[in-house]
């Protein structure tokens, strides 16, 4: 089997620029196309029936981040949903082969979460597919970072996409999960390393990020008691279809180079740690907390 990091080592530029071809794509864009095509653990990833029988919904599963966690909860012995947008049929209906290839069930759940009544309608459908709910994995997320540096060129129009997106989505596809979820079960929000580290062209972002860290926190305080556990991952520069659609070109050249690792890392870097955290044997004393998978940029 190869080596990830080997692989992920592999897939960055050997030039002194360190990150990917330069390439664009319009939002939300497409893992398909990108060039080279992230690894979402498709030929590594072994299962070791660590979420066996249990059932899952995934926001923004059909690529990148959540596409890797699908296809692990998978071959850990998980049904999976995955939740995403319309234009993003076609990395859906691939994930969903992955998940059935692996001998679980896939639904497919597409909805915009910017908007509450969808997301009501998107975990009642999950819930009713999968015949219940136990993990809850808040992935889907928006940034911008096209526009002129500086707030004043920060337009409404993407800073209220970020905030629905990052920060409503969250809010209500979570308040619809947790009627449906029991002692045992988990809910996993993403954040990023610029809740720590925030980047200015990220302003609006890196805000929603921060502040879903103090939801998670939160969060876990209330639902303890319940028996439920909430956690967060935090990656940092991820080879995902959210870069090339939303980033300057020259950004996608260095794209996580000046990490202490020196690459992005691979969709396939991060799963495991949504798998640990969904685990109710291996994280069964884990909540409340957010775990980094950065390269080695800071998370305090
Ligand atoms: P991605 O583009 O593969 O995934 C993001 C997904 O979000 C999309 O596939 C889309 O389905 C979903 N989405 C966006 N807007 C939505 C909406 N309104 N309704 C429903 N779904 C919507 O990119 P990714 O990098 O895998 O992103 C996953 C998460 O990881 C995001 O929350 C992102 O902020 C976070 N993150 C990514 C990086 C990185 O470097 N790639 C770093 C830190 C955090
Ligand atoms: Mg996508």
């Amino acid at each position: 089997m190869a080596d990830i990091a080997q692989r992920a080592q592999s897939m960055v530029r050997k030039d002194d620029k360190g990150g990917f071809p330069a390439q664009t794509q319009e939002p939300p864009g497409s893992f398909q196309v990108m060039d080279p095509v992230p690894d979402h653990g498709e030929e590594t990833y072994q299962g070791h029936g660590r979420l066996t029988g249990m059932k899952a919904l995934i926001t923004g599963g059909d690529s990148g981040i959540g596409r890797a966690v699908a296809i692990a909860f998978a071959r850990e012995g998980a049904d999976v949903a995955i939740n995403y947008l319309e234009p993003e049929e076609s990395d859906a209906s691939d994930t969903i082969d992955w998940i059935e290839r692996a001998g679980r069930k896939g639904v497919k759940v597409p909805g915009d979460i910017r908007d509450r009544a969808t997301c009501e309608q998107i975990v009642a459908e999950a819930v009713e597919q999968l015949g219940g709910l136990d993990i809850l994995v808040n992935n889907a997320g928006f940034h911008w970072d096209k526009s002129e540096p500086g707030i004043a060129h920060m337009a409404a129009e993407h800073v209220e996409r970020v905030f629905r997106t990052n920060l409503h989505g969250t809010f209500y596809v979570t308040q619809a999960a947790v009627e449906n979820m029991q002692s045992g079960g988990a809910i996993i929000n993403t954040t990023s390393v610029q809740a720590y580290e925030p980047s200015p062209t990220l302003l609006d972002y890196a805000a929603t990020k921060a502040a879903l860290t103090n939801f998670t926190v939160n969060l876990a305080k209330e639902l303890g008691p319940k028996g439920i556990r909430v956690n967060a991952v935090a990656p940092g520069p991820i080879w995902t279809p959210l870069q090339p659609a939303t980033r300057p070109e020259e950004k996608i050249e260095t794209f996580g180079a000046n990490t202490p690792l020196g690459r992005a890392g691979q969709p396939a870097e991060v799963a495991p740690a949504y798998v640990f955290l969904a685990s109710p044997s291996d994280a069964s004393y884990v909540s409340g907390t957010v775990l980094g998978v950065t390269g080695g940029e800071s998370v305090f």
